[in-house]
């Protein structure tokens, strides 16, 4: 087990990169706790296939070093790194059968038969393919594979870290569920650190101790899946995070008041925006109350999604969402107030803080 350094590392795949936009990862400079759980995050394209395979060492870096337990990892092999990887797609022999796929990491590593066999076990019944251990893994279904591939990363628990690349995206949605936490439980038991990427936030969510979320080559913000829902430190994180995503709305700020088009609010606090008077506003939908009193707003849809319901409106010529639960009622003419205590304050697109 290993905490992991990623020191400021960037990495472009074509030759003679020379603006940001030519890196894939643009600067990368972060710790992994060992031990530790995560979950990276991130829509498709962000980067976060291209720091697995650096820190696996699939890929070298353009610039930076890996780091294990503050050894320079930089010029080793995936196998001297002692790191398992799952990939999205499965990755098996498929001329041996299911067990002697799984069987295969110990082996190579000389571990003795009768262990092989105790670990292969365990491992087959925990991706329940235990009736086809003797298979040959070709005549598998895709889905089977995966949890074979799934199980090679498993199957030992001497590594310094694993790392799955979105390994669940063709297991079914139960199946999926249940391989989640059978993870989870071998993460407590193992200790290992495990780097969990996904593009969906509920599976980042439900899964992880710490979410890091990336955009766009970046890492935006680490953080337990509270505080990126309360303090999104960027408004891509305020974006993403959520269902329906945070409200951002262009606003100016004076002082301590704060004006979206004709409207007015009164923050409290004057924030610190680097001198900056063009800012964001950031407000989550849940935040938004309905009633009599409050800004105006023209409500042009509302959306019953089980126990809550969406509203869509305009608000000082903004779309904005209102989430509320089912049985509010929406008063004829509602206004909008806005939880001045759950109000974010961007300016170019990053977080600034309160200042008395
Ligand atoms: P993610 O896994 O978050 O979807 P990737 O790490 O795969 O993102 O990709 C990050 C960026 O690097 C994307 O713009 C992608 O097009 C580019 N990229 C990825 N792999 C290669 C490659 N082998 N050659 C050139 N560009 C690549
Ligand atoms: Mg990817």
């Amino acid at each position: 087990m290993a905490r992991i350094t990623l020191d400021h590392i960037r990495h472009a795949y074509g030759p003679n990169p020379k603006t940001d936009k030519d890196y894939a990862l643009k600067e990368v400079d972060h710790e992994w706790t060992d031990g530790g759980a995560y979950a990276l995050l991130g829509p498709s394209g962000c980067g976060k296939t291209t720091l697995l395979n650096i820190i696996s060492g699939l890929l070298q870096p353009s610039h930076g070093r890996i780091l294990f337990g503050g050894q320079d990892v930089t010029t080793l092999s995936t196998q001297a790194r002692n790191i398992a990887q799952v990939f999205q797609f499965p990755v098996i022999y498929d001329t041996m059968t299911v067990y002697d796929n799984l069987a295969f990491p110990l082996r190579n590593r000389g571990v003795p038969e009768a262990d092989v066999d105790r670990r292969v076990r365990e491992i087959l019944e925990m991706i329940d393919l235990s009736d086809w251990a003797k298979r040959k893994a070709q005549r598998l279904t895709a889905d089977q594979k995966q949890k074979i591939s799934l199980g090679r990363g498993l199957v030992r628990n001497d590594v310094n870290a694993i790392l799955f690349d979105e390994p669940l995206t063709v297991i079914d949605p139960h199946m999926k569920w249940v391989l989640r936490s059978q993870l989870k439980r071998l993460h407590k038991q193992f200790g290992f650190t495990m780097v969990y990427v996904t593009h969906d936030q509920t599976e980042a969510l439900t899964f992880a101790e710490k979410v890091v979320v990336m955009y766009e080559g970046e890492i935006v913000q680490i953080g337990t899946p509270a505080e990126l829902f309360e303090r999104p430190s960027h408004t891509f994180v305020g974006y993403f995070i959520g269902s329906p995503g945070m409200n951002v709305m262009p606003a100016e700020v004076a002082g301590s008041t704060v004006k979206i088009g004709s409207e007015t609010i009164n923050l409290g606090y004057a924030p610190k925006t680097n001198g900056a008077a063009k800012i964001e506003l950031g407000i989550r939908p849940e935040f938004i109350r309905l009633g009599r009193e409050g800004m105006p707003i023209s409500i042009s849809k509302v959306e019953d999604i089980g126990r809550q319901k969406i509203v869509r409106a305009r608000f000082a010529d903004q779309p904005i969402a209102i989430v509320l639960a089912e049985d509010v009622e929406i008063p004829t003419d509602a206004r909008a107030s806005f939880d001045l205590d759950a109000i974010s304050i961007y300016a170019g697109s990053w977080r600034v803080g309160r200042e008395g």
